[in-house]
């Protein structure tokens, strides 16, 4: 079960990551936060299955499906760095709750 959570925490994580990398990069550009997700050359909406976290990413390695244009190498770090903080947090409330 311990593992079950540290992959969902994971994945939590990651989420929550492109969630923020989107909000950021939305910000500096002055876009609408609630337009659909998009690739910032073409402007083609991006179907569901380009959405996923990290293997999007690699599924893509690292070019946008429809115009090829290369997604920055940042985004899946940014990604990779919150789900690894995702990890941490889970594996440190746990260890919080042990002590008490
Ligand atoms: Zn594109």
């Amino acid at each position: 079960m311990y593992i079950f959570y540290l992959i969902y925490f994971g994945i939590l994580g990651s989420v929550m990551g492109s969630g923020v990398i989107t909000l950021i990069d939305r910000v500096k550009r002055k876009e609408s936060l609630f337009t659909r997700s998009h690739c910032v050359s073409c402007g083609h909406i991006l179907n569901p299955q380009y959405l996923v976290p990290i293997l999007s990413y690699l599924l893509v390695k690292g070019r946008c499906h429809y115009c090829n244009s290369k997604i920055p190498q940042s985004i899946i770090e940014y990604e990779m760095q919150f789900s690894l903080i995702g990890v941490i947090v889970y594996m440190g409330a746990m260890i919080c709750i042990n002590m008490f």
